[in-house]
């Protein structure tokens, strides 16, 4: 059986690679996002993968884009919640703005999204939902203290819906990648990306392949003794 799957934020960067390699692995893939057509155009065009527009931190936005999803490729077995932004800035200079938007895309789009799966994935009994974080929502970072808190917020969240899906065949689980080479990253002054990569162990940025192919173990039928666990892909920094 073709299980679907669902990628938000699914047509760039560590999305689109998670996407590929879930499409690789099989699956029927939908990726989301949130505005830049040309990119999401460009990657349909690439992999033949199908692209949603949708605001993931918008709830009911959410709710009807996961509903086209369903009605296009069929009933979600496997959420992956990737889709996340910075708007960074030292405490005393961030504006609400900025922490209500992160908070907002980065940690309550894994409620708007999950909330629109579960009930699917309950009557099936069968459901993989991966939630991306970061090792900044692990250790905290300066000038992140949005980012830093909506992705700490993910281990909760990630750990309670654990609990409730674990007897109906739904695992949930945390990827907490270290510095990935993406546009994410792009922003980050070149001697500051330095001394990141200095304190790396293997001495290199991840590439979003390294996180792809943790989401495919993740999500395969033989992974369901994993769940409610945070795996650290961050190249030995920040050992747990
Ligand atoms: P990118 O900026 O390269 O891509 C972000 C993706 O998220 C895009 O597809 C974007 O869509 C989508 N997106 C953003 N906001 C929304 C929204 N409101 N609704 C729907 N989609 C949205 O990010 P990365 O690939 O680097 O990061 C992916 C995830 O990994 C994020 O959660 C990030 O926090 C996390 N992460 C990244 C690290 C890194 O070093 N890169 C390290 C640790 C964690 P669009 O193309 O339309 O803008």
């Amino acid at each position: 059986m073709e299980r679907v799957a669902l990628v938000t934020g699914g047509t760039r960067g560590i999305g689109e690679a998670i996407s590929v390699a879930l499409q690789n692995a099989g699956y029927r893939v939908a990726a989301n996002y949130g505005g830049n057509d040309e990119a999401a155009r460009a990657f349909t065009e690439r992999t033949g993968i199908p692209a949603f527009k949708f605001d993931v931190s918008d709830h009911e936005a959410t709710k009807a884009g996961i509903a086209q999803v369903e009605e296009v490729v069929g009933p979600i077995d496997v959420l992956v919640n990737n889709a996340g932004i910075t708007r960074d800035g030292t405490l005393h200079k961030m504006t609400y703005e900025q922490w209500h938007k992160v908070i907002e895309t980065n940690l309550s789009s894994c409620f708007n999204c999950s909330r629109a799966v579960i009930e699917g994935m309950r009557e099936r009994r069968f459901g993989r939902i991966v939630n991306i974080s970061s090792i900044n929502g692990q250790a905290g970072q300066f000038g992140q203290a949005n980012y830093s808190a909506a992705k700490a917020g993910i281990h909760g969240f990630t750990k309670a819906i654990a609990l409730e899906g674990a007897g109906k065949g739904i695992t949930v689980n945390t990827i907490a990648p270290g510095y990935i080479d993406t546009e994410m990253l792009s922003g980050v002054p070149p001697e500051i990306l330095q001394k990141i990569i200095a304190r790396i162990p293997v001495a290199r940025l991840g590439e979003p392949e390294d996180i792809a192919r943790t989401v495919v173990f993740l999500v395969d039928d033989a992974a369901s003794f994993i769940t409610g666990s945070t795996i650290c892909v961050n190249g030995g920094q920040y050992m747990y």
